[in-house]
């Protein structure tokens, strides 16, 4: 039986109001928490998210190894502060939570500016904006604040201040959360976001209130495929998810990593390691048939999580979707990528989106025509009265003549689509008609290492 569309037209931009406004409030209920890569600020925003979806929340211990690395100590951060003589505080993390350095190693001295301005990140070209600095490797302290807080500082060398970072880095665990919603078959598809960004708007909350949005509605939808949402931190959290889970990745038959999809930028899909694997074919599809400004990316080894998933010993499927990509935007690390940068239609946007490549790839199949020599007359199998009811009768039946003529066995759905330029949801749909007359025959999955039989 086919599956049933699992989502309305594609209209990116101005889909209706009531999702992408339960997305600003789930991330402006999310934006003050402290995340850091491990500690209560996951923990939170995990539970938070637990309120929407079923969420099944994992840990790895402090001090596993993953692959070439190691879960690092887990961070609980107190306060943070730079105080002068008078215990009036110049920078404060309850001011804002980008004002130390994640992840930083407790400190409480008494210092010059002149030994503290070696450990202190600013944005000289932007002197009103914090940066965002992690690091979670070497067990180091430091502070980010703006520029102009710096030069001020700076004017006076010689002064004392008061630094504390009162923190534990002490064993602990990594955290992350999946939602995992069963479909009629065990093939996945996984929804891949990162958990660890502290106040980010929209490198870090686009992506989670998205994917949380996404389950949300996939929740009572049918599916055929099982699916996985993954809220982690990035890098090691990858890292360790992938280790922990290394005996069942085949089962991934498509994935998308989603970031920065708040705004209003161009769509940009950055392709699988494999470039062209089913999710990447129905993510071009898709941008083309959405009309809207978007732009194609082959892969490459840096950026988000798709780093590890497209790691030569993996090679899963797994390719990106963002709007203006990370390091794109000028605001991008920094306590200017703020609520202000997502807005209710740029989130609906982009879960308009990902629905619509959901259901390409839910629906996708490869079929045998069974009546392969010469053209079977359409009349004679009822489609012309089906076609006439269709919305556009003749793109259904240019639909019909490419799906009968692509379905030898060799190509999908997707392929049809991209050979016709035909919408996906036109092609899907006249393949069900195609199917229920009797002229296509299904056959098993298409799988992602189907490039290789060709
Ligand atoms: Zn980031």
């Amino acid at each position: 039986m086919a599956a049933a569309p699992i989502v309305r037209p594609v209209n990116p931009g101005s889909a209706p109001a009531g999702p992408g406004e339960r997305m600003m409030a789930l991330a402006a209920e999310l934006f003050p928490i402290h995340r850091s890569v491990t500690g209560p600020g996951v923990r939170e925003t995990l539970a938070r998210l637990a309120g929407e979806i079923p969420l099944e929340v994992r840990e790895v211990p402090s001090g596993t190894r993953v692959f070439d690395w190691t879960v690092p100590p887990e961070w609980r951060l107190r306060e943070a502060y730079v105080a002068d003589e008078s215990g009036r505080r110049l920078v404060d993390a309850r001011d804002s939570n980008l004002h130390v350095v994640g992840h930083s190693a407790p400190v409480r001295a008494r210092m010059s500016w002149r030994e503290l301005r070696e450990r202190v990140h600013t944005l000289p070209e932007r002197p009103r904006w914090i940066p965002y600095r992690i690091d979670w490797v070497r067990e180091d302290w430091g502070f980010c604040m703006a520029h102009e807080t710096y030069e001020w500082l700076d004017a006076r060398p010689d002064r004392e201040y008061e630094v504390v970072i009162d923190a534990d880095l002490a064993p602990g665990s990594l955290t992350w959360g999946e939602a995992r919603l069963p479909g009629t078959s065990d093939r996945e598809i996984l929804v891949w976001t990162h958990a660890c960004h502290p106040s980010l708007a929209n490198d870090g909350l686009s992506g989670l209130v998205v994917a949380t949005e996404w389950a949300r509605r996939m929740l009572d939808r049918e599916r055929r495929h099982t699916w996985r949402f993954v809220f982690a931190p990035a890098t090691i959290g990858a890292l360790a998810w992938l280790h922990e889970n290394r005996q069942r990745v085949d089962r991934i038959d498509h994935g998308l990593v989603l970031a920065c999809l708040g705004g209003d930028g161009p769509f940009t899909w950055k392709r699988s390691r494999r470039g062209d694997a089913p999710v990447d074919r129905a993510a071009a599809r898709v941008l083309a048939d959405s009309g809207r400004p978007h732009e194609i990316r082959p892969f490459d080894p840096t950026g988000y999580d798709e780093r590890q998933f497209g790691s030569p010993g993996f090679d899963l499927p797994v390719g990106r979707l963002t709007r203006t990509p990370n390091g794109e935007y000028p605001e991008y690390h920094s306590s200017a990528d703020d609520l202000s940068l997502l807005s209710a239609a740029g989130l609906a946007g982009s879960l308009a989106v990902v629905e619509e490549i959901a259901d390409a790839l839910e629906r996708n199949r490869r079929y045998r025509n069974t009546r392969p020599m010469g053209e079977p007359r359409l009349s004679r199998w009822g489609l012309h009265e089906a076609f006439g009811r269709a919305p556009d009768r003749a793109r259904a039946q240019s639909a019909a003549l490419w799906i009968l003529n692509l379905s030898d066995g060799r190509h999908d759905l997707l392929d049809v689509a991209a050979a016709s330029g035909l919408p996906v949801s036109t092609v899907m749909d006249t393949a069900d008609a195609l199917r229920a007359a009797g002229l296509l025959d299904g056959l098993e999955e298409a799988h992602p290492d189907r490039q290789e039989e060709r």
